[in-house]
């Protein structure tokens, strides 16, 4: 009953596409079960959590917020929400996104927008909670849930985290399976926490890692007790300044909370060091060729007859039934990637689009590999500006993509990378700090976000 009244006194916010309390209740009470029997509860022993709509679920439709798997119920469980329930968590439901999880702000799902808990001084104008994950931000922000899985190809944890003052990481590319995760860019998805603290962002961190064999991709790593770990103290530890983020557009709050979040570090211990990642400006644009060429393949499988909708107009023939399939279950950020990615990929753009991209691609790791010689973790804003009302970037995809100029480089490169909330702006609006580690070096990344929350 509380549930319902939380989630009736939140459907303004539209965070979840479906609710499943009765899953919840039942961990709850299996939970119960186990501490009465003395068991051992699990890490995650009755949480309720919030299931980013990308994870498929056994018998629950999972929709990646597309028309095109309205009705989809999966046969199988993500190998990520299976960990969780293996560590005892429970379902609340099916969170929102950005439609096949493009997007930055929300506003791509086709089951509408997702408004942030948040508002500015003085304002009622809805805001966004950032995307794609942005039901997750959503439902943690408002206390709805008190953790939710996100996915992040190319900022998706980390930006919907600073724009709703909460904490989220990516791991390692690996580090979580991708099985049973509706695949937006194979090379770029990884799945992780969104969380209202570093400490429970590690514990439930630790609950969805693991090698699996039915992703060619996982990790074949144990996974640390990173929450067993978590330490302040940033003794010996560098922490690099990367000039190139100093960006035009950049709003001054955020150079000022950038300033703030460097003194909190030296605080705990570590020392400050500026370093290059001389190709920072070049990686957006290859994202925006490599995430839409991976994306343009992934998505040929929707064709109306594996999965969800099929629109078969009377009289058709099977191209028209792919046609219209697609014509109508595809929202119009989707078309636009599958356009972009088919165009880099076709014959004659080949080499100068995509090949080009991952060239630069392989640069910006290599910037990493360098700055590794001077620092063991890397302190930049995790966005350029703080959250903006829904509806006032719509007509400017540019705009749009730059809000993950700063999360992008860390997923090319395929670091763990975290967003932790770093105090308001004079509008009453959340700031997120963003810390890069080594590649598996979650625990510093975890550490150094203890530090700063
Ligand atoms: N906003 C970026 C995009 O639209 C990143 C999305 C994501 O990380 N899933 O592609």
């Amino acid at each position: 009953e509380q549930f319902n009244a939380a989630v009736a006194g939140a459907a303004e916010l539209n965070a979840f596409i479906v609710t499943t309390p009765e899953a919840a209740l039942d961990a709850a009470d299996r939970t119960d079960a186990k501490r009465a029997a003395g068991e051992d509860l699990g890490a995650m022993g009755g949480v309720p959590i919030g299931m980013k709509d990308l994870f498929a679920t056994h018998d629950v439709q999972t929709t990646a917020a597309s028309h095109i798997l309205e009705g989809f119920k999966p046969q199988y469980e993500s190998t990520v929400s299976q960990n969780l329930w293996n560590a005892g968590a429970g379902m609340l439901g099916k969170l929102n996104l950005d439609q096949f999880a493009m997007g930055s702000s929300n506003e791509t799902s086709y089951f509408g927008n997702v408004s942030s808990p948040w508002r500015k001084e003085g304002s009622n104008a809805a805001m966004s909670p950032g995307g794609s994950s942005g039901g997750s931000s959503s439902a943690v922000a408002a206390r709805i849930a008190p953790a939710a899985t996100g996915t992040d190809t190319g900022g998706s944890i980390r930006q919907p985290a600073a724009f709703t003052g909460i904490c989220g990481i990516k791991p390692t590319y690996g580090r979580c399976s991708r099985w049973g995760v509706v695949a937006f860019a194979s090379s770029l998805d990884q799945a992780g926490p969104m969380a209202r603290s570093v400490e429970d962002c590690a514990i439930m961190l630790g609950a969805m890692a693991g090698f699996d064999p039915k992703d060619a991709t996982s990790l074949q790593m144990d996974v640390p007790d990173w929450e067993a770990a978590l330490s302040s103290d940033l003794s010996g530890k560098r922490v690099g300044i990367p000039t190139e983020y100093r960006m035009e557009g950049t709003d001054q709050d955020i150079l000022d909370s950038w300033e703030q979040g460097k003194a909190w570090l030296k605080d705990a211990g570590a020392e400050i060091v500026d370093i290059s990642l001389p190709h920072t400006k070049y990686a957006l644009p290859a994202y925006y060729i490599i995430a839409p060429a991976e994306a343009s393949s992934n998505l040929a499988r929707y064709d109306g007859v594996r999965y969800g909708l099929r629109d078969l107009p009377e009289g058709a023939g099977l191209q028209d039934m792919y046609a219209q399939t697609r014509a109508s279950g595809f929202g119009d950020e989707v078309k636009r990637r599958i356009l972009i990615g088919t165009y880099v990929l076709s014959a004659g753009f080949y080499d100068a689009y995509y090949t080009q991209a991952q060239k630069v691609r392989a640069l910006v790791s290599q910037d990493y590999e360098k700055a590794w010689a001077k620092c063991d973790l890397i302190l930049a804003p995790t966005t350029p500006t703080a959250s903006f009302p829904l509806g006032s970037l719509n007509e400017d995809p540019l705009t749009m993509y730059l809000n993950d100029v700063f999360a992008v480089p860390a997923s090319l490169a395929g670091l763990p990378a975290m967003s932790v909330p770093a105090g308001l702006n004079p509008d009453g609006l959340p700031l997120g700090l963003q810390l890069v580690g080594k590649a598996f070096d979650e625990q510093t990344v975890l550490n150094a976000g203890l530090a700063i929350q």
